[in-house]
Formats: C-alpha cells, sequence, structure tokens
C-alpha cells in the first residue's frame, strides 16, 4: 500500500471509530435522559433537559446532519451512474447486470421474508396477547404492478429530482449515460464534466462524514431520548423475535451467499460494512445512507463505480430485506393475536406484496409499517394491528435499516464479481473497520 493508500485507510478506521463512539455514547445519553424524569418523578428537570438537548441542541445537530446526507444523495446518484453506465465497455452488459442485480434482489427478499414467516410460526408471538387498543391507524392501499412500472418512467426529470423519485432517477441516469457513450466527442466532452462532478461530490461525502460522529451522537441522544421501551415488555416475544431473525439474515444468510456465489470472505466484507450499518442504524434512512453506502463499496470493497451506481441507489429503493421481516413476523402476529387464520395462499400474498410494495417505496424511516398496512389490507387482516407494535417500531426501524444497506452490498459485492468489476486487493485489504 502506498503511503497515501495507508494514511487515508487509518484516518477512515479512526472515524470509524469515533462514530462508533459517538453512537453508543448518544444512546447511553438519550437513555439516561429517557430514565431521567421517570427515576425522579422530577418533570421539571426532565422537561428542562428535553428542551435543552434532545429537543434543542439534539434536533438540530441530528437534523442537520441527516439533511446534509440527504441533499447529496440526488446529485451523486444521477453524475455517479451517468459515468458509470457511460464507463460500461459495452452497453449491453448493462441489461446483464440489471437483470442479475433485481433477480438477486429479489432473491435475498424472498429468503428474508421465508426465515421471517417460518419464525413467527414456530415461535408464535401474537398467541394469546391481549389487543385491546383505542389507537388506530390508516391504511395504505397497496399499488398494482401495473402502477409500479407505469411510475418507473419520469414525465418530468425536474420533477422527479425534487421529488427524490430514485427509481425515475435511475431510468434517465442510465439513458442519459447511454446516449453519452453514444455521442462522440460531443458526449466525451460532456462525460469529462459528469466525472469531476462526481470526484467533487464524492468528496463532500468525505467532508461531511468528518461530523459524523457529533450528528450520529445527536441522531441517537435525541431518539433514544423519548424511545418508548417501556412498551416492550407486553410484545418481548415480538421484538426480539424480529431482532433474531434480522440477527440471523445478516449473520449468515449475506456470508453464505458471499461464500457460494462470489467467493468472498465475509468476515472482511462485515467489517468494512460497519460504518454503513452505523449510518443506517442512526438515520433509519437506506436514502440518506446512499453516499455512505456507495462509498464504502466503491473504496473499501473495491466494486467498480460501473456496477455500484447502479445497485445502490436501486437497492436502497426496492431491496429492504429487513422491512420485510419486520412485514413477516408482524403479520402473522397479527393475525395470530386477534386470532385470524392465514392459508398458505394468504402467505404468498403476502410475500408479493410485500415485494411490490418494497418496489414503490423509498427506504426512509418508517416507511416499512406503511408498507406493512397495504400487506395487511390484501389479506384481510386488521390494520389496526398496526397499532400494537407501532410503539416499539422505532428501534426496530433502526436495526432492520442496517440490514437493508448490508443486504445492498452484499448484491452489489456478488454482482461485481461476477461481472469482473470488482478489485480484490481492496477487497481483501487489511483495512479493518
Ligand atoms: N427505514 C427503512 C429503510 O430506510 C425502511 C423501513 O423499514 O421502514 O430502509
Amino acid at each position: 500500500m502506498s503511503d497515501d493508500a495507508s494514511h487515508s485507510a487509518k484516518s477512515r478506521k479512526r472515524l470509524t471509530k469515533q462514530i462508533i463512539i459517538g453512537m453508543i455514547a448518544g444512546a447511553l445519553t438519550g437513555f439516561l435522559i429517557n430514565q431521567y424524569g421517570n427515576l425522579r418523578g422530577e418533570d421539571a428537570v426532565y422537561g428542562f433537559l428535553m428542551a435543552a438537548g434532545p429537543d434543542g441542541l439534539f434536533e438540530i445537530l441530528g437534523q442537520g446532519f441527516i439533511s446534509l446526507l440527504q441533499v447529496l444523495v440526488v446529485p451523486l446518484v444521477f453524475v455517479s451512474l451517468v459515468c458509470g453506465t457511460a464507463a460500461l465497455d459495452d452497453i449491453r452488459r448493462l441489461g446483464k447486470i440489471g437483470l442479475k442485480t433485481v433477480g438477486l434482489y429479489l432473491m435475498t427478499t424472498a429468503i428474508a421474508i421465508s426465515l421471517a414467516l417460518s419464525a413467527a410460526l414456530l415461535v408464535r408471538p401474537g398467541a394469546g396477547l391481549d389487543r385491546t387498543t383505542d389507537a388506530s391507524y390508516e391504511a395504505a392501499e397497496a399499488p398494482s404492478l401495473v402502477e409500479v412500472i407505469v411510475n418507473i418512467f419520469p414525465r418530468n426529470v425536474i420533477d422527479a429530482m425534487a421529488s427524490g423519485n430514485m427509481l425515475q432517477i435511475i431510468l434517465f441516469s442510465v439513458l442519459l449515460g447511454i446516449a453519452l457513450s453514444f455521442s462522440g466527442e460531443a458526449g466525451k466532452r460532456l462525460l469529462k464534466l459528469f466525472e469531476d462532478a462526481n470526484a467533487v461530490i464524492m468528496k463532500l461525502v468525505m467532508l461531511i462524514m468528518l461530523i459524523a460522529p457529533y450528528g450520529v451522537f445527536a441522531l441517537l441522544a435525541r431518539t433514544f431520548a423519548d424511545l418508548g421501551l417501556g412498551g416492550i415488555l407486553p410484545l418481548a416475544k415480538y421484538f426480539f423475535l424480529v431482532l433474531g431473525v434480522l440477527i440471523l439474515h445478516a449473520m449468515v444468510t449475506y456470508p453464505a451467499l458471499l461464500t457460494v456465489f462470489a467467493q468472498l470472505n465475509p468476515r472482511r466484507f462485515l467489517k468494512k460494512m460497519q460504518q454503513v450499518q452505523v449510518f443506517a442504524f442512526s438515520t433509519a434512512s437506506s436514502n440518506a445512507t446512499i453516499p455512505v453506502t456507495l462509498q464504502a463499496v466503491e473504496h473499501r470493497l473495491g466494486v467498480k463505480n460501473s456496477v455500484a451506481s447502479f445497485t445502490v441507489p436501486l437497492g436502497a429503493t426496492i431491496n429492504m430485506d429487513g422491512t420485510a421481516i419486520m412485514q413477516g413476523v408482524a403479520t402473522a402476529f397479527i393475525a395470530q393475536a386477534y386470532g385470524i387464520p392465514l392459508g398458505v395462499s394468504d402467505y404468498m400474498v403476502v410475500i408479493l406484496t410485500a415485494t411490490l410494495a418494497s418496489i414503490g417505496t423509498a427506504g426512509v424511516p418508517g416507511v416499512g409499517m406503511i408498507m406493512l398496512s397495504m400487506v395487511l389490507l390484501q389479506v384481510g387482516l386488521p390494520v389496526e394491528g398496526i397499532a400494537l407494535i407501532i410503539g416499539i417500531d422505532r428501534l426496530l426501524d433502526m436495526v432492520r435499516t442496517a440490514v437493508n444497506v448490508t443486504g445492498d452490498a452484499t448484491v452489489t459485492a456478488i454482482v461485481a464479481k461476477g461481472e469482473g468489476a470488482l478489485d480484490e486487493s481492496v477487497f481483501d485489504s487489511e483495512e479493518e473497520a
């Protein structure tokens, strides 16, 4: 490794450590603030703490940090994907990469939801539960397959970008990249501009990541300060089942896929993914994490931009294995709690609706619950059932988002390996975290 490379690897490692410390310190601070009022019963002190910390300073720092990450998403995906597409030596490879990626994304989601349903049928987390609750939940309707497909085509690119419609942005960027590579000198000149812009935006990602330890601290302190963990006890079975399946999927399914399909060392992969997972956990948004995921898979796993620029934003939008796991367990849980038996065909509908819903919805905090309402509606389960679990969903949202982005990176590495677009010397480099 050159001096420069080893220096940047070292500083990345230091940053990862700082971010993890920020995460733990933030969670502890939030937890203490959360407990303080309850322990002492001094609401005024608690109120003051909340106003000064979680509702004031932490809110500003945390939201500011997420906004800074989010503001990069659309320009980065656009510029990076145009470069990535134009850099493909043979445009026909795009079709192959696309098919493989979508196929693997669907496969990992199917495994995830099957694991979740099997575990929930075995453990029966909802059996014998007292389901009296006065909270209600507004159901969202599942989009039809036709709607999902029609929605991929952009009508107005500015509108697509302004509303952050990722699939439309992806389609437009790919088309523009193809046009660039067929446009001779004009295409080359414009491509140069895009390449420069890509390098600058990537630098911006690195700069914003420097404040990540503080941003992550504030986000977690904010979240943990009013995390309603009191509600966990009656739902402990549900909570720990979702958590267990999430961990199983991340620690067993992904490593197995990496080993079988790409002969890559899963331990190294997971270590290099730590930073991305912490970002996903803290922001609970695969979308806001895109810049960090892209940076990690390209610079730490060694995936070429031509693959990563396509697979990462696509994954953040359509591949949500962690969310599928929550939906699987939650559906079975609600069915059990209400004593409504579901048949095999109902479970097939659950799998199909969950997958379709995830294609049409962006990876942002809490969206999994909206998707769950679509699933429940499809199989005729009471949507109010969501009220039972929503109180403890935030923490699970954070964990499942970390699983979602790990899934995106797993598929990215497998596709890249198959396409000869993975620099294994980078992947195998010793840099630990
Ligand atoms: N927050 C998740 C994500 O961004 C989606 C969800 O499960 O709510 O990936």
